[in-house]
């Protein structure tokens, strides 16, 4: 890779390393809170190469919110245009958990990365597919080119035990008739579909074909159009990380999602992808470290979609 973007790269790391870890590991979901909280990495994934990674980069962890990308992709594959009657393309300005907006909404959430949307999404993936959990695990599996990446059952559980607020949601939901299924089914599918495990290497792999115009590298198969690629873009641009999403697009200026896990993937269109790793959080729920390192990158490289 590119000497100037691994010295950058490196650099930012070393600084961010050896700089104070301000925040909180999600704890609310009680297998989550159980990490060492120090752990960081970072993985660039330049679309023709190799990734480049630095710290703990072989290290799975939970991606939590993350797993909204790749399960937004897998249904809009299969349903096209249609999806957005079930759920629109606004940012919300609210919390990831939040229920505010449903009502005046009439059970339509704002964007498919509330918990709200994923809730929404998950319930059409179970009418869509035979077997939506062993097909969701093969879709990522495929764009990862990895056999082994898995869902946690222990994170997935201890999510369901604690889960009274996606419950909430989902029932409020359906009272509006936008979830088919049983909640329990939902919820369940819903936790399971966030417990996924990634690296930061496997996490930029899985994001390489929305930076290479929806079509995979490693055998070229396409998973998405260009114009639906855009479309997913855009999301993560305007909602991938809730209300603090303008706060991301100012400092940042790529398009990128998060999850509680404290993970962070970012990608330049045609360019790269970026993973970054690192358990505590900030108020908003989104990795500090992350948000920082982030930041850092695209000022350092003075490259960004703008
Ligand atoms: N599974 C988590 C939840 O529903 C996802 C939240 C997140 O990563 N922001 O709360």
């Amino acid at each position: 890779m590119n000497q100037h973007y691994q010295n950058i790269i490196q650099g930012i790391f070393l600084q961010i390393k050896n700089e104070e870890n301000p925040g909180e590991v999600a704890s609310y979901i009680p297998e989550l809170a159980n990490i060492d909280a120090d752990q960081f990495a970072v993985s660039i994934k330049p679309i023709n190469e190799d990734a480049h990674s630095y710290g703990n980069h072989q290290t799975r962890f939970s991606i939590q919110s993350i797993s909204k990308v790749l399960l937004l992709c897998l249904v809009y594959k299969h349903t096209g245009e249609k999806i957005w009657e079930r759920v629109d393309v606004e940012p919300s300005g609210n919390p990831f958990n939040s229920l505010v907006q449903l009502e005046s909404d009439n059970g339509i959430p704002r964007n498919p990365f509330l918990n709200a949307g994923a809730i929404v999404v998950s319930d059409m993936l179970i009418d869509l597919l035979e077997d939506p959990k062993k097909e969701f695990l093969e879709f990522i599996r495929d764009i990862t080119d990895s056999e082994t990446i898995c869902y946690s059952e222990n994170v997935a559980k201890s999510e369901l035990k604690i889960g009274y607020r996606n419950a909430a949601l989902c029932n409020f939901i359906k009272s509006f008739g936008n979830i088919k299924n049983n909640p329990d089914k939902v919820l369940e599918l819903y936790s399971l579909i966030c417990s996924v495990e990634m690296s930061t290497v496997e996490l930029c792999n899985a994001f390489t074909f929305l930076a290479n115009g929806g079509k995979k590298v490693s055998d070229g198969k396409v998973i998405l159009t260009k114009s639906q690629t855009k479309r997913v873009n855009a999301i993560m641009q305007t909602c991938g990380f809730y209300d603090e999403s303008g706060e991301f697009s100012f400092r940042v200026g790529l398009p990128g999602k998060s999850g509680v896990g404290g993970g962070i993937v970012a990608l330049l269109p045609g360019r790269y992808v970026i993973a970054v790793w690192s358990p505590k959080l900030n108020p908003k729920g989104n990795s500090y470290r992350g948000m920082k390192f982030l930041e850092l990158f695209t000022t350092a490289t003075e490259e960004s979609i703008f």
